[in-house]
C-alpha cells in the first residue's frame, strides 16, 4: 500500500485491492473501518467483537439502546447469524441481496449482545456494492455497521460526509463512489407471523408484496403515535444543523405554500434553502424524480446547511415506492411541519 494519509487520526484509505486487504485486517484486529455500501456508508467493525462493537457506538454516539445491522457476504453465512431461519427469509433473500432488505431474525449465540442491543434478534444483510463485499470476503467475519454519521445528524452518502462527523474517533475510512440509492435499507421484521417493515428503506413495499405475494404492513403507519417496534425509529434523526420546515398535502397546494413560505420568510431578511428535487418530486411524481431525490437527499441537507442558509424549506411527495422512505427521514429531520389541506 502507498504513503498513508492521515486525517485528525483517521487513515484515509484508497478502494483497490491492498487498502481493501488493509482495511480487512483493522477489522480483524477490533478495529472501525468506514466503507461504502450501495445505500449509504457504514461504520464496519467485526460483529464477533463486544469491544470493537463499544467503538462504535462511542464513535457515534449511539445510544446503546438501537442495535446494529450486521452486514454477511451471501444468504449461506445466515444460518451462524441466526437461530432460525423461515423460507420467507430465504425467497426475499434470493429477490433483494445483494441490496437494501435488513431482515430481523432471531439471533445466534455467535453475534454477541451488545451488536443487537440485548434483543433476541439480530438484523442482517447483504450489501450490493463490491467494495463492501469484498471487505466482508477479506475480513472472514460478519461486519456490524450503522450509517458512519454521528447520531442524530443526517446519514452519509460520501467519504467527506464520514469524516466532517467522525474524523479522528474511527480507525480509517475506504474512499469510493457509491452510495446511489441514498436512503438506508428497509427494515423487515421476519420473527412473527406476519412480517412487518420496521424502517422503510431502499426496497419498497410494494416490491416485497409482490414477492411474498401477501400485504406488507408497516410498523406505526395505522396512528400517530408510532409503536416504535425498531428501536432506532423513537430517536430524532437525519438532522442538519439548519433547521427545516416540511410542508405536506396535496401537489400543486404543497407547491403554493413552499413558495409563499419562501418569500415570507426572505422579507424577513432570511437566506432560505428549498430543497429542489423535493419541489421536483412534489411537481411531477415521477419515479425517477423521488429516486433522484432520494439518491441526493443527505448530500443536499449537508451542503445546505454548510451553505450559509437560515432554513431549508422541504415538500412533501408521495409515500409510494421509495417515496415512502423520503418521507420517513423528512419527518424526522423537520423542525417544524406545515400540513396543507
Ligand atoms: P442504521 O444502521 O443507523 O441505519 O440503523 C439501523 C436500524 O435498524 C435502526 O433503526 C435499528 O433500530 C434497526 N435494527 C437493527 N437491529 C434490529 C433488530 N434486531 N430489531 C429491530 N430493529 C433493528
Ligand atoms: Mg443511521
Amino acid at each position: 500500500m502507498s504513503k498513508k494519509k492521515l486525517a485528525r487520526g483517521t487513515l484515509l484509505l484508497k478502494n483497490d485491492v491492498a487498502s481493501i486487504n488493509y482495511a480487512a485486517r483493522i477489522i480483524r484486529r477490533g478495529g472501525t473501518v468506514a466503507f461504502p455500501t450501495e445505500t449509504v456508508y457504514g461504520l464496519g467493525a467485526s460483529a464477533l467483537d463486544p469491544a470493537a462493537i463499544e467503538k462504535v457506538f462511542q464513535a457515534k454516539g449511539r445510544p446503546t439502546d438501537n442495535p446494529l445491522i450486521v452486514h454477511i457476504e451471501n444468504s449461506a453465512a445466515l444460518a451462524s447469524v441466526a437461530s432460525f431461519v423461515p423460507d420467507m427469509a430465504y425467497l426475499l433473500a434470493e429477490h433483494f441481496w445483494p441490496g437494501p432488505l435488513s431482515l430481523v431474525l432471531l439471533k445466534s449465540d455467535f453475534i454477541p449482545p451488545a451488536v443487537c442491543a440485548g434483543l433476541s434478534t439480530v438484523a442482517v444483510r447483504v450489501p450490493d456494492n463490491h467494495i463492501a463485499l469484498d471487505l466482508i470476503r477479506a475480513s472472514a467475519v460478519p461486519i456490524a455497521a450503522p450509517s458512519a454519521n454521528r447520531s442524530g445528524r443526517p446519514s452519509p452518502t460520501s467519504w467527506k460526509h464520514v469524516l466532517k462527523d467522525l474524523a479522528g474517533s474511527i480507525d480509517a475510512v475506504i474512499r469510493s463512489p457509491g452510495c446511489v440509492i441514498g436512503v438506508e435499507s428497509t427494515v423487515l421484521d421476519l420473527t412473527s407471523h406476519d412480517p412487518v417493515i420496521l424502517r422503510p428503506g431502499g426496497v419498497t413495499r410494494e416490491e416485497l408484496e409482490q414477492v411474498l405475494n401477501r400485504k406488507v404492513a408497516v410498523a406505526g403507519a395505522s396512528s400517530d403515535s408510532e409503536t416504535p417496534l425498531s428501536p432506532g425509529t423513537k430517536y430524532r434523526h437525519y438532522t442538519p444543523e439548519v433547521p427545516l420546515i416540511l410542508v405536506t398535502g396535496s401537489g400543486v397546494k404543497v407547491l403554493k405554500v413552499v413558495k409563499a413560505l419562501r418569500q415570507k420568510y426572505e422579507t424577513r431578511g432570511l437566506k432560505i434553502a428549498v430543497l429542489e428535487a423535493s419541489l421536483t418530486a412534489a411537481r411531477f411524481g415521477r419515479p425517477a424524480d423521488v429516486k433522484a431525490l432520494a439518491s441526493g437527499l443527505y448530500g443536499s441537507l449537508r451542503s445546505l446547511e454548510n451553505s450559509g442558509v437560515d432554513l431549508i424549506i422541504a415538500a412533501a411527495v408521495k409515500p409510494r415506492g421509495i417515496g415512502m422512505a423520503v418521507m420517513n427521514r423528512l419527518y424526522k429531520a423537520a423542525d417544524r411541519v406545515i400540513k396543507v389541506c
